[in-house]
């Protein structure tokens, strides 16, 4: 099969053998891939990651259950042992055994075909085309803001960083009803916000201390900083970022002012599922290009441009 593999630098196999199914695995068939800064991240050696790369798909059950084969399903990223304190828990994201597809000791999606547990799959309702469906994953993680402190109507919310993840933050927020603004850079994520009707500003046009919850997309060491200087007393950061390089920032604020930080990464299928079956959700604007999956080198380089937004594989 043909795969997107990084071993020191990301190459392109063209006949790399199928995966063998273990335990409780399914085989996928995948049909869609999205590129995101983890696997750009992951590629610049943060995460001393080697395999196949590739944790947002969709696909189709090409073994498995007789009723599932042939139906399209996205797969939650997180494989846990099962037996540890936080997977009995029912929290695998935070197993202290953890795989993560394409991430972590785990096989990923940039290839023909994925052995994925069968726990960690989803049905894909028959209304979300492929192109939308891609999109579960950074959308669940975009929920996730929503389980990290309480959102209230009557809230100013600030999202710092309006790329592939804040943008579809910036989504989930203003379903909430409260006043959301998008911290932009330039002119495209403007106009991308102001499609959807949320507010967008720079910097220097915000009012300091003065949002109750400020949300950190940024994935830049400076973003925190940021983020310390927009929130007022009381108030809470929610950090989407992982951070390249270690951010520096006034931390005495935080005990001063009082600050919550809470950090935050992947959320419910279910939801973001239901979201996008529910048309609520714009994923068509986030889509840069499309690449077959032979030229995967290529679509590395665009989804590298400073401003890019989704770049997809097909298969
Ligand atoms: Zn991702
Ligand atoms: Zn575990």
């Amino acid at each position: 099969m043909r795969a997107l593999v990084f071993d020191d630098k990301l190459q392109f196999v063209p006949d790399i053998s199928l995966p063998e199914l273990t335990g409780a695995q399914w085989l996928l068939k995948i049909r869609r891939a999205g590129i995101c800064n983890t696997d750009l991240e992951l590629i610049d050696g943060m995460y001393n990651f080697s395999g196949i790369l590739g944790h947002e798909f969709v696909a189709e059950v090409v073994e498995g259950a007789p009723e599932w084969v042939g139906k399209p399903v996205v797969g939650e990223i997180n494989v846990g042992c099962g037996e540890c304190d936080f997977c009995q828990k029912g929290i695998p994201s935070q197993c202290r055994d953890r795989k993560a597809v394409g991430i972590h000791t785990h096989p990923g999606a940039f290839a023909d075909y994925l052995a994925l547990t069968e726990r960690n799959l989803h049905a894909v309702p028959p209304n979300i085309a492929d192109d939308a469906a891609v999109f579960t994953e950074p959308l669940a993680a975009a929920l996730e803001v929503l389980e990290s402190t309480h959102i209230s109507p009557q809230q100013r919310i600030i999202v710092v960083g309006v790329g592939k993840l804040g943008a579809l933050v910036t989504q989930v927020l203003k379903l909430s009803g409260a006043g959301v603004i998008g911290l932009v850079r330039r002119e495209k994520q403007a106009q991308l916000l102001d499609n959807w009707g949320i507010a967008s500003a720079a910097y220097e046009e915000l009012p300091k201390q003065r949002a109750q919850v400020v949300v950190d997309c940024t994935g830049t060491a400076e973003g925190f900083a940021i983020a310390l200087d927009l929130v007022e007393a009381r108030g809470t950061i929610v950090l989407k970022s992982t951070y390249k390089g270690k951010p520096q920032a006034d931390l005495t604020q935080v005990a001063v002012r009082e600050i919550r930080v809470v950090g935050s990464r992947c959320g419910s299928f279910d939801g973001a599922l239901r979201l996008l079956a529910a048309g609520l959700i714009d994923t068509q604007s986030l889509v840069d290009a499309h690449y077959p999956i032979e030229q995967g080198l290529e679509a590395f380089q665009a989804a590298k441009q400073p401003g890019a937004m989704k770049v997809l594989l097909d298969f």
